[in-house]
C-alpha cells in the first residue's frame, strides 16, 4: 500500500528540513567527532534519525528545548528513565538537598528502608536488595539464581531486551539460539548459556525447562523491547506452574512494564514471581535500580551466602545502594512514581492510542496500535504479534525512521529504536491532539 520510492524521497526531505532547522546541534556535533566515538557519547545514539543527535539544552516534566531554540513534546522520556518527567518538583528538591549531606558512604541510612519497605508494599515481594541499573539488577538476579539452584543455563523469550546481559543476547533462528545480530565481542556464544523460546509458547516452555539445567527464566511480564507484546490469557499461570514445577527461579523484568501501574504489572495483574527487578524511573533519573526476593528465595540465598565471601561473590557495585540514590527513590516513590500519576498518565495514552487509531482507519492502513499503561506503540502490520519473531520479522527501518523524523521535525520525539511513545503524567490533552495531527500530515504525505 505504502509507495516505498515515495517513502524515500519524503526521509530525504526531512533530513534536508532537520539539518536546516538545527544548525547549533550541528556545530556541537561537527566539534564532537574530534572526542566522542562517532561524534556521540553511547553507540547507539547514532540510531537518531537526521545524520546527528538534537543536542539537548534543559527540560522540564515532558516538554524539553534544544541548543537551536525549538520546544519538543518528550514521548521518549529517556527510554523511561524519566517516566514522569524530566526534574519533578518532589524528587529535585530531595536530590540537591542529599547532595549537600552526601552522596556515598558505603553504609546504610533509613532512606533504604523506606524504599525497601515500599517496594515490598508495591510488588508484594518481602526482601529486596539494590543496584545501580536495570542491567546490573538483573545480572545479580540471575547470578543469585544460579547460586541457590546449582544450574548453568538461563532461559530468556526470543527477541528480548533486559539490559546489556550477556546470557540474554541471544535470538532463535531455525537452528537454534544464535548470538543477536549487533552483538558485540560476547564472551562466550549465548547458545551455551541460555535457551530462548517465543513468548506465549507454553509449549516450547515446558520442554526448554524439563531437562532440569535452567537456573531462572527472565522475563518481561509483557515484552516491550521489540513492541509491546501482551501475554496470552493464561500464559502466566503456565510461566509460574511450570517454573514451579521444574524448580526455576522466575524473575520478572519490571523495568518497562512499570508503565503498568504502581506495582507493575506483577501487581496489576497479581503474578507471584520469586524475584522482581527494575530501574530506570524509580529514582527520577538518578540511576537507581531494585531486585526483590520472595521469602522462600531470599532463605535460600541466606543461607548459600557465607558471610566472609559476601563482597567477592560477583555482585557489588561501589556506588550501588548510594545515599542520593536512595533519597531520589524515596522522593519519587513516595511523590512522584504515584497512583495519582498513573491515573493521569494512563488516560492521555489512551486517548494518543485512539488518535492514532482513527488516522489508520481514515486511511485504511493494515496497521495497529497496541497499549500498555501510559506506553503505546503502533505497528506496521495488521494484527498484534504474539511473540518476538513475529514482531521482528513486521520491523520496517525505513517507515520507522520516516516517522521518527517527521515527528521530530514538527516538534515530538518519539523513542529511537521503535514507534513507542511514552506519556508523562503532565502532558495535556492538546500535545496528544498535536501528536496525532502530526501523526496524521505524516502518513499523508507518504500517501495513506
Ligand atoms: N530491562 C528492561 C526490560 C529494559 O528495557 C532495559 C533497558 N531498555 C533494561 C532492563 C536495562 O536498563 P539499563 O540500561 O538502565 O540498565
Amino acid at each position: 500500500m505504502i509507495d516505498r520510492a515515495r517513502v524515500e524521497r519524503c526521509v530525504a526531505a526531512e533530513e534536508r528540513r532537520f539539518v536546516a532547522a538545527h544548525p547549533q546541534s550541528r556545530v556541537l556535533f561537527e566539534r564532537a567527532r574530534a572526542s566522542l566515538l562517532a561524534g556521540v557519547p553511547m553507540p547507539w545514539m547514532v540510531r537518531w534519525p537526521g545524520g546527528f543527535p538534537v543536542f539537548v539544552r534543559e527540560g522540564r516534566g515532558a516538554h524539553f528545548t534544544d541548543v537551536d531554540g525549538h520546544q519538543y513534546l518528550d514521548l521518549c522520556l529517556g527510554d523511561t528513565g524519566a517516566m514522569t518527567g524530566h526534574a519533578p518538583e518532589a524528587a529535585v528538591a530531595a536530590i540537591t538537598a542529599q547532595v549537600r549531606r552526601g552522596i556515598t558512604f558505603m553504609l546504610p541510612g533509613e532512606d533504604a528502608i523506606w524504599v525497601a519497605e515500599e517496594l515490598a508494599r508495591r510488588f508484594g515481594l518481602p526482601y529486596w536488595q539494590f543496584a545501580l541499573t536495570a542491567t546490573d539488577a538483573n545480572r545479580f538476579a540471575i547470578r543469585l539464581a544460579r547460586r541457590v539452584t546449582g544450574r548453568p543455563k538461563i532461559l530468556v523469550f526470543n527477541w528480548c531486551y533486559h539490559g546489556t546481559v550477556d546470557e540474554t543476547f541471544v535470538t532463535l533462528t531455525p537452528s537454534g539460539p544464535a548470538p543477536r545480530p549487533g552483538n558485540t565481542g560476547p564472551a562466550v556464544n549465548p547458545a551455551e548459556t541460555t535457551r530462548v523460546v517465543e513468548f506465549n509458547d507454553v509449549a516450547a516452555l515446558e520442554r526448554a525447562l524439563a531437562t532440569g539445567d535452567v537456573a531462572c527464566v527472565l522475563a518481561e511480564p509483557a515484552m516491550t523491547n521489540i513492541g509491546i507484546i501482551l501475554p496470552d490469557p493464561g500464559f502466566h499461570d503456565a510461566l509460574r506452574d511450570l517454573t514451579t514445577r521444574t524448580g526455576t527461579v522466575l524473575i520478572i523484568d519490571e523495568t518497562h512494564t512499570i508503565c503498568t501501574g504502581p506495582g507493575g504489572y506483577t501487581a496489576a495483574h497479581r503474578l507471584a514471581p520469586d524475584m522482581v527487578t527494575l530501574g530506570k524511573p524509580i529514582g527520577s533519573g538518578v540511576p537507581g535500580a531494585a531486585y526483590g526476593l520472595a521469602a522462600e528465595l531470599a532463605g535460600r540465598v541466606r543461607a548459600a551466602i557465607k558471610t566472609d565471601e559476601a563482597d567477592t561473590g560477583g555482585i557489588g557495585g561501589t556506588l550501588a545502594g548510594n545515599a542520593l540514590s536512595f533519597a531520589a527513590m524515596r522522593a519519587t516513590l513516595g511523590e512522584v512514581l504515584t497512583e495519582a500519576a498513573f491515573a493521569r498518565a494512563i488516560p492521555l495514552a489512551e486517548r494518543w492510542t485512539t488518535g492514532v487509531q482513527q488516522v489508520i482507519a481514515e486511511c485504511g492502513l493494515p496497521w495497529i496500535v497496541q497499549r500498555l499503561g501510559c506506553r503505546a506503540e503502533y505497528w506496521f502490520r495488521a494484527t498484534a504479534p504474539r511473540n518476538g519473531g513475529e514482531a521482528a520479522a513486521a520491523a520496517d527501518p525505513l517507515l520507522d525512521r520516516y516517522m521518527h523524523l517527521a515527528a521530530l521535525n514538527r516538534g515530538i520525539l518519539l523513542t529511537p529504536f521503535h514507534n513507542m511513545a511514552l506519556i508523562a503524567p503532565d502532558v495535556t490533552e492538546t500535545d496528544i491532539d498535536r501528536h496525532t495531527a502530526v501523526f496524521r500530515e505524516s502518513v499523508q504525505a507518504i500517501g495513506g
